[in-house]
């Protein structure tokens, strides 16, 4: 069912039922959910330029209209605000499902003193991984579209295995303040795989490690975007506990790439998605200062519970079968990021959409 409707015959000089000139290449109809989100706006920017129909469906819940508003107005572009938790009819080729609240500060450094609030967004991260993608999954079982997950390098926990590799099972603590997220995701990855041998779904993994870049929530809690805000706003950067632990950063349109090359190509996965530069946050923080502001302090703060100690992914598979490798360091990323967190933080809008 895959790749249906991908010809169309272009009308020009077609006469009485002789074949035209040229086929025409029409583009598939895809879905993004989430896709009003930091990944998913510039997984569309990708899927537009290529010529294909693309539907967002977001709550807004963390994502922005201003991620998308560049494509209104253009017939190959469709926003429509829904829920993932709910059922929804539409009839596409592919699902790229990213739909889930995945900044930390919505559900492990969450402000408000409130449990209520607290059990809420935890359940909620939880309904979207877990009802959210059931939808989309049943979706694509009904329509025949190829599905797929943006699961996360979580599902690794406080790894025991490094760097971790796709064969890695993963040291998750199942009643932890951040298991709604990693439980979630790897509920989500089970349903895939049942849709996939029950009902025949095509299906993709991907298993994204830390990404960044322009369009990143400025105050949602996760380290690059808090230290580069911080440092713009001459700040303090605020490492968690003795800053030694690791993480691997991505720029975004490095994971874009791998993302259109896992649906597109024949393989189910998981695959990592990550870049294997390995920094510590002391180390992130040297960076983000040599970037933006070498005299910024650092200030230590008491860590949060289960914090992974290192992560780093292992991306032979990818690079086997997919061919793809990232190509933006840290160092070359980290500026093209701070550029659009200026714009936003200071109210300079003169350019055009990053
Ligand atoms: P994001 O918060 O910017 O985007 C998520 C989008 O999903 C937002 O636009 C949000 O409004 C939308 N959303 C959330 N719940 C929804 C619901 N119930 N119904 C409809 N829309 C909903 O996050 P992101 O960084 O762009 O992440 C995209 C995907 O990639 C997520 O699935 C995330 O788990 C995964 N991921 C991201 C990273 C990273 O470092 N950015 C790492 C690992 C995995
Ligand atoms: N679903 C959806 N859109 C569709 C088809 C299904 O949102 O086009 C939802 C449906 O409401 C259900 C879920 O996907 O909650 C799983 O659907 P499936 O058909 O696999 O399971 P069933 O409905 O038989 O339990
Ligand atoms: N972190 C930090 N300072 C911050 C925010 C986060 O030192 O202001 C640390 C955090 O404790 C973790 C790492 O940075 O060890 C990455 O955190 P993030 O929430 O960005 O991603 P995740 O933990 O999901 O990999």
């Amino acid at each position: 069912a895959h790749h249906r409707a991908v010809f169309e015959l272009a009308a020009v000089g077609s006469v009485g039922g002789k074949l035209p000139l040229g086929l025409k290449r029409k583009g598939l109809r895809v879905v993004v959910t989430g896709g009003a989100g930091f990944v998913g706006s510039h997984l569309v920017d990708r899927l537009m330029a290529r010529g294909d129909s693309v539907i967002v469906v977001d709550n807004f819940f963390t994502g922005r209209k201003e991620n998308v508003m560049h494509h209104f107005g253009n017939p190959n572009f469709e926003l429509i605000r829904h829920d993932v938790v709910e059922p929804l009819l539409l009839e596409v080729d592919q699902i790229y499902h990213l739909a889930c609240p995945a900044s930390p500060v919505h559900y492990k450094y969450n402000p408000v003193p409130s449990m209520w609030l607290f059990k809420c967004l935890n359940s909620f991260v939880h309904k979207t991984n877990v009802v959210g993608t059931l939808n989309m999954l049943g979706l694509a079982k009904r329509v025949g579209a190829r599905f797929l997950l943006t699961s996360t390098s979580e599902v690794y926990g406080d790894p025991l295995q490094h760097p971790q590799a796709e064969t890695y099972w993963g040291n998750v603590n199942p009643i932890g303040v951040r298991s709604c997220y990693d439980e979630g995701k790897r509920t989500a990855e089970t349903l895939t795989m049942d849709y996939h041998r029950g009902a025949q779904v095509e299906v993709r993994i991907a298993r994204i490690f830390n990404t960044y870049g322009p369009r990143m929530c400025i105050d949602d809690g996760r380290v690059v975007s808090n230290f580069v805000a911080q440092a713009l706003r001459k700040e303090p950067l605020t490492v968690y506990g003795d800053g030694k632990q690791t993480r691997s950063f991505q720029y975004v349109s490095d994971l874009v790439e791998g993302l259109i090359r896992l649906m597109e190509g024949e393989h189910v996965g998981p695959f990592n998605l990550g870049n294997p530069g390995e920094f510590t946050m002391l180390e992130l923080a040297n960076v983000v200062q040599e970037t933006i502001d070498p005299s910024a302090k650092i200030e230590f703060r008491p860590n949060t519970e289960d914090d992974p100690h290192k992560r780093k992914p292992d991306i032979t598979r990818a690079k086997e079968l997919l061919g793809w490798e990232p190509k933006i360091s840290l160092r070359q990323g980290l500026p093209l990021m701070v550029s659009d967190f200026r714009k936003r933080i200071f109210g300079d809008h003169s350019d055009s959409n990053p």
